[in-house]
């Protein structure tokens, strides 16, 4: 039997107000345990929440840049449950007139193709506290500073039918709150989390098999080895005659597996109703209008720009849209040497491999975009060849130096093209290996072509690197036949 995998995701996003949602108690992350909760996050009697504005306009952001429905009413409800890190005994939530409605995401998948994902609708709410295991033994800690922090609930319809879809998603929805400076994206500190829904069913049947649900899962990889994981309990399952059950599972990374945690609470299990203290969301045209005119290019237009503009292939048009700061560093490069394709190159090769050995984010790469823009232009321009260039970018990444004209001359870099200096290196090379030399004339004429090699190395080394590499190899070969 062949199966189909059916998922949709509820991401949750920490947005990057300064203050939460509903008092002015600071969000900022790593703070002293319980020093950032206030009485109306604690919901002590008697106080009164107010509505953060910036909460909503990032909200609305988020709605207007995935093609959404904006809702012109929207209304907050309490989700009554008990539990020890919400000490008010509900969460403030928006169950039945969410701020953002239908819209969708396009996603790239890693041969280029695109699929359009929708989004069910997207609402705001505060996140609970946090429960503590590892430092307490045989008790829980609670710290309740993140209770009240400002949280976008994302909502897709179950379009996802693999895993490498899912991650797409994902990856998109980042792209495009980092893109809209709404939350910091940051998955290792729990600013994204997503509940994963995973069912199967018989290829070409129609109907949804039952999906399980499988809690903040918090990396990308993660998402893509729960949902591997699901998949095959849940064929195994039925295969053996078994149905699956829904419910609430966990991933646990450390043994690859989702484990159960409780059967699925039903909505009226929460008994939802309006919140009282809060007033409902009324937005008007001019001010969406005013917030539209706020969004930045965005990741999909940027992707577009860059293949159809730019000329760079599907694949480097997505990998260099996907972060914010990256395509800027692109673009800076770019309009720098005029060669996208190069800068293209530069960006994701040598760049991206020395941030990532030093563990640095683009923002804090020690070379300037205008520096390495500077740099590739001294290669189009033949000033110096590829091998000198690593040199001079490595230069430039340890502070020696403040430009790549400057490295040139202070290392003699400069490319030698000038045609009697190189023959001049190549004659000297010629007379100290007579060994070389007379093995070369001996060889069959095909094998000469691999045995040149070891001339140009000499001639390179020669010239400290700085030779043109096709001079060099075209000169040699005229002057190692003339002697046949
Ligand atoms: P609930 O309100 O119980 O959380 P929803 O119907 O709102 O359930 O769906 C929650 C998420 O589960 C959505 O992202 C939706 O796309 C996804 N989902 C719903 N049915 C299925 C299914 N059969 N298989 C996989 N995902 C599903
Ligand atoms: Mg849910």
């Amino acid at each position: 039997m062949q199966w189909e995998t059916v998922i949709g995701l509820e991401v949750h996003v920490q947005l990057a107000t300064r203050s939460k949602i509903f008092s002015g108690a600071s969000t900022a992350f790593g703070a002293e345990p319980n020093t950032q909760a206030c009485a109306v996050d604690l919901g002590l009697p008697g106080v009164l929440p107010v509505l953060n504005e910036q909460a909503v306009a990032m909200a609305v952001q988020f709605g207007l840049a995935v093609h959404a429905d904006i809702a012109e009413v929207s209304v907050f409800d309490r989700k009554n449950y008990f539990y020890p890190d919400l000490p008010k005994g509900y969460q403030t939530s928006q169950m039945y007139h969410p701020i953002v409605g239908p819209g969708d995401v396009e996603i790239t998948l890693e041969d280029g193709s695109t699929k359009r994902i929708r989004i069910h609708h997207a609402h705001l709410e505060e996140d609970a506290g946090k429960s503590l295991h590892e430092d307490f033994h045989g008790m829980t800690g609670i710290d309740l500073n993140r209770a009240g922090t400002p949280l976008l609930e994302i909502v897709s319809e179950p379009d996802m039918r693999s895993a490498k879809e899912a991650a797409a998603y994902l990856k998109a929805i980042h792209s495009i709150v980092t893109y809209l400076g709404i939350s910091d994206g940051n998955m290792a500190e729990g600013s994204m989390r997503c509940d994963v829904n995973v069912s199967v069913r018989p290829k070409g049947q129609e109907a949804f098999g039952t999906r399980a649900e499988i809690k903040n899962v918090n990396s990308f990889r993660f998402v893509e080895r729960a949902i591997a994981f699901e998949v095959e309990r849940q064929i195994e399952l039925i295969e053996d005659g078994g149905s699956v059950v829904q419910e609430t599972r966990l991933f646990d990374p450390d043994r690859d597996e989702t484990r159960s945690m409780r059967t699925k609470e039903e909505a009226n299990d929460y008994r939802y109703f309006p919140c009282p203290d809060l007033l409902p969301v009324v937005l008007d045209q001019a001010y969406l209008d005013h917030l539209r005119g706020q969004l930045p290019e965005l990741p999909a237009d940027k992707r577009e720009r860059f293949q159809n503009e730019l000329g760079l292939s599907a694949y480097d048009a997505n990998v260099i849209s996907a972060s914010r700061d990256m395509a800027e560093f692109f673009e800076a490069v770019h309009s720098e040497c005029g060669d996208a394709k190069q800068a293209a190159n530069w960006v994701q090769g040598e760049l991206s491999g020395a941030l990532n050995r030093e563990n640095l984010s683009i923002a804090n790469s020690p070379i300037s975009a205008r520096q390495l823009g500077e740099l590739i232009s001294r290669v189009l321009d033949d000033t110096i060849n590829g091998k000198a260039a690593k040199e001079v970018f490595q230069a430039l990444w340890n502070g020696q130096g403040e430009s790549a004209d400057e490295v040139i001359d202070a290392k003699g870099l400069k490319q030698v093209t000038d045609t009697g200096a190189i023959e001049a290196m190549i004659d000297q090379v010629i007379a100290d290996s007579p060994a070389q030399v007379a093995q070369y004339c001996d060889s069959e004429p095909e094998k000469r072509g691999k045995m040149i090699g070891y001339f140009v190395g000499q001639v390179m080394k020669a010239s400290r690197g700085t030779a043109n590499p096709q001079q060099v190899n075209g000169l040699l070969k005229e002057k190692l036949d003339a002697l046949l």
